[in-house]
């Protein structure tokens, strides 16, 4: 086992914005930053990059200072990828090597998905605030009849809430593109985030004469942000209620398999064409629009759950069969503190 790094260095080290690792000769490492385990670069204490291995190798060979990115992937499944900036710097009188890390990338990538967001969303705000205008303009003309005025009115409220909802799913969603779940995640607990998730759908529940059963819940912890995990559960059975005939029931359970855990939503409602699961998860796509509308859906609410589920290293999946009914699976890494590093 090598020395113990100074106290003063060590403190040092720790008041860094940035995760940093200091490794000794053979790349053991004698130093890692609280946070580290939250980026998943180490495994079992060994650092998992091939890429910043190559790195430290270059400074080790040649006693100069690197710098460079790595791409890593922000879960053991999904999609979700990690690019970091790396500085690698060689503490040649103790052959120590200082590397920093930092994700500076994130800026550009927000950039990117603002351009074409902010372009469906004009599209989508359109269509209520178009009806807002007709519906004002039909009010003014059957202003002498007062059956008329309460229908349109109530069709204006009907119309303004649906606006209401669309904005708020909005800022969630962007709100979401800008932030980073795993900078600075919580340690949550699956069963607490699955029956805060069901409190919150109760009342839709309930309006519809829906049962929500809790399945086995298999506990244990999983890194992120609490209120974005809870919103993408959320969405998930409020989509099972609201796709589902009255009287019909949906399930919540969870499972732990091979460090992954499994949240899955089942219902018996109208399930989904083969030809449009993988469409459902983009942006303001429906199945069908008009009951869509009708449900006093957005057409954001799966986006939101993917990019949950992406951003925390994991994915989302579904499986139905039209008129039996749909399972949607959210997986998450399970997160287990490394015991390796000293
Ligand atoms: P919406 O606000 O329209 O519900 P979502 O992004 O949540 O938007 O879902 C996109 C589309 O996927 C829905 O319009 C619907 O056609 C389909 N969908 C989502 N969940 C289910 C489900 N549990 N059963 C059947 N269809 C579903």
């Amino acid at each position: 086992m090598p020395d113990a790094l100074p106290p003063v260095l060590l403190e040092a080290l720790g008041q860094l914005d940035q995760n940093a690792l200091v490794l000794a000769p053979g790349e053991v490492i004698v130093f890692a930053s609280e946070n580290i385990d939250h980026i998943g670069i180490l495994r079992d204490g060994l650092i998992q990059s091939q890429e910043l291995l190559a790195i430290i190798r270059v400074v080790r060979r040649t006693n100069i200072k690197q710098t460079g990115t790595i791409d890593i992937p922000r879960g053991p499944i999904g999609e979700g990828r990690l690019e970091l900036t790396v500085n690698v710097i060689p503490l040649i009188r103790e052959q120590l090597v200082l590397v920093l890390l930092s994700d500076e990338s994130q800026a550009q990538r927000i950039q990117d998905v603002r351009r074409d967001f902010v372009a469906n969303v004009s599209h989508e705000l359109k269509t209520p605030i178009g009806a807002l205008l007709l519906l004002s303009e039909a009010v003014l003309g059957a202003k002498d009849d007062p059956a008329a005025v309460e229908k349109f009115a109530t069709r204006m409220q009907i119309e303004s809430k649906r606006l209401t909802d669309l904005v708020q799913e909005i800022i969630n969603l962007s709100r979401l593109q800008d932030s980073d779940p795993l900078s600075v995640p919580s340690e949550l607990n699956v069963q607490d985030l699955v029956n805060e998730a069901i409190d919150q759908s109760q009342v839709g529940a309930d309006s519809r004469k829906i049962e929500i059963l809790t399945g086995e819940i298999a506990n244990g912890v999983v890194l992120g942000d609490r209120d974005q995990i809870i919103m993408a559960i959320q969405n998930l059975v409020e989509n099972a209620v609201n796709y589902s005939p009255e009287g019909t029931k949906v399930t919540v359970s969870s499972g732990i398999e091979d460090g992954i855990v499994t949240i899955s939503i089942t219902d018996q409602g109208i399930g989904i064409p083969e030809n449009e699961k993988d469409r459902i998860f983009e942006r303001f796509y429906r199945v069908d629009p008009a009951r869509s509308r009708q449900s006093g859906g957005t057409g954001l609410g799966l986006s939101i759950v993917k990019h949950v589920a992406t951003k925390h290293g994991g994915e989302v999946s579904v499986w139905s069969v039209e008129n039996i009914g749909s399972t949607f699976s959210l997986k998450l890494p399970l997160f287990s503190k490394s015991e390796e590093i000293i």
